[in-house]
């Protein structure tokens, strides 16, 4: 061998290709492809980032205490079971580290966060995917896929980039159903988004069973993605576990301390929780009115399906809509090559999204 190979699993992931941040036109552009807020951080988040640049010469804190015990407060829960992490991304890294190898299965539905297969693979694990019904998780299915060797089950609820949910009936039955020593990890990254009497994001079966996690992130309704900062729930043992493999200083000062001034500013959270439901609503109805489909979403974007027509496709529309600087997200490597995908924004672009669009469908 003349030069180094990587590891069985690595050269077999798919390369993430995330959505277009730019049009390459001149004039505004609105990125509507990454479920970013429009709304921005909390002011008191970005007055306690700029604060920390006074000590920029001290490790952090390793264990993210204050952050921890900011959540706990915020949620109900003991710090002692909370990790916090560079995005909830490098949580589900960890989780695939600690817990798949050669040998392993995990399993994720069809149009499941891509980031599951990148973690599985990359630890040597074998992938396996799952058919959802209507565009949501099925649980039939996912205990349908499991054997002997499946360790793992990934389950984004809300899923991204369908924006669909399973009840916690459901969630209950599922962990109640696959052997109990597999774990299955609750990604809720958008459960903040949720409004549904029917849901809950995996707190109370965390806190009531030793083989399931809750993952969490500041990344969306927080507006922190740039800082890079996620957060997992589990059982004093995955927490253990998981923290053998975590780097002693994962999360830094000034992204942790931004986090929990974040947290703290419940007023700008129940903004950008109505200001996202009010339009999740307008999106859905408008768009429908055009004669396009939306998967009915409970997070912070929604599903929009083109027709197969000539002139009339997602590819279609997407260069459409680019041309007009309005961003949204091509979801081919989602399995979902007629559909765009498109994070619910501020006033103005949703509005200039519809007249779009109604230009687009010819209605103008
Ligand atoms: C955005 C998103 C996350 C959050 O990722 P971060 O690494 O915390 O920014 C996690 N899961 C899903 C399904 C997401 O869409």
């Amino acid at each position: 061998m003349s030069r180094p190979v990587p590891k069985p699993g690595i050269l077999d992931i798919a390369p993430y290709t995330p959505g277009k941040s730019g049009a390459g036109v001149s004039g505004r552009v609105f990125k509507l492809s990454a479920n970013e807020t429009p709304l921005g951080p909390s002011p008191k988040a970005i007055a306690a980032y700029k604060a920390a640049a006074d000590h920029l010469e001290d490790y952090p804190e390793g264990t993210s205490r204050v952050l921890r015990e900011a959540i706990g407060r915020a949620y109900g829960l003991d710090p002692d079971r909370i990790i916090c992490s560079a995005g909830s991304d490098e949580i589900l890294n960890f989780l695939a580290h600690t817990y798949l190898g050669p040998g392993d299965e995990a399993i994720h539905t069809t149009h499941g966060f891509l980031v599951y297969p990148i973690a599985t693979m990359g630890n040597g694990a074998t992938n396996v995917v799952v058919p959802e019904t209507n565009f949501t998780a099925d649980v039939d299915a996912i205990l349908k896929a499991v054997t002997p060797r499946t360790k793992l089950v990934w389950l984004a609820n809300p899923n991204n980039p369908t924006g669909t949910y399973i009840p916690f009936d459901e969630v209950k039955r599922l962990r109640n159903e696959l052997p109990p020593h597999v774990l299955l990890v609750l990604d809720a990254a958008y459960a903040d988004f949720v409004s549904r009497n029917d849901y809950e994001s995996g707190i109370e079966l965390v806190a009531t069973t030793d083989n399931t996690v809750m993952t969490r992130t500041f990344s969306k309704i927080y507006g922190l993605a740039a800082l890079r900062i996620g957060w997992m729930y589990g059982p004093a043992n995955i927490v253990d576990a998981v923290n053998r493999i975590r780097g002693p200083f994962n999360v830094s000062t000034p992204a942790m301390l931004a986090a929990v001034a974040a947290i703290e500013d419940t007023e700008h959270y129940q903004m950008s929780r109505n200001h996202t439901e009010t339009w999740r609503t307008w999106l859905t109805d408008e768009v429908s009115k055009l004669g396009l489909k939306v998967t009915p979403s409970v997070a912070n974007f929604i599903l929009i399906h083109f027709p197969l027509d000539k002139g009339k496709t997602a590819d279609d529309a997407d260069a459409f809509l680019t041309k007009r600087g309005l961003i949204l997200r091509a979801l081919k490597n989602y399995q979902l090559p007629h559909a765009l995908r498109m994070t619910i924004g501020t006033e103005e672009a949703n509005r200039l999204v519809v007249d779009a669009l109604r230009e687009f469908m010819g209605q103008k």
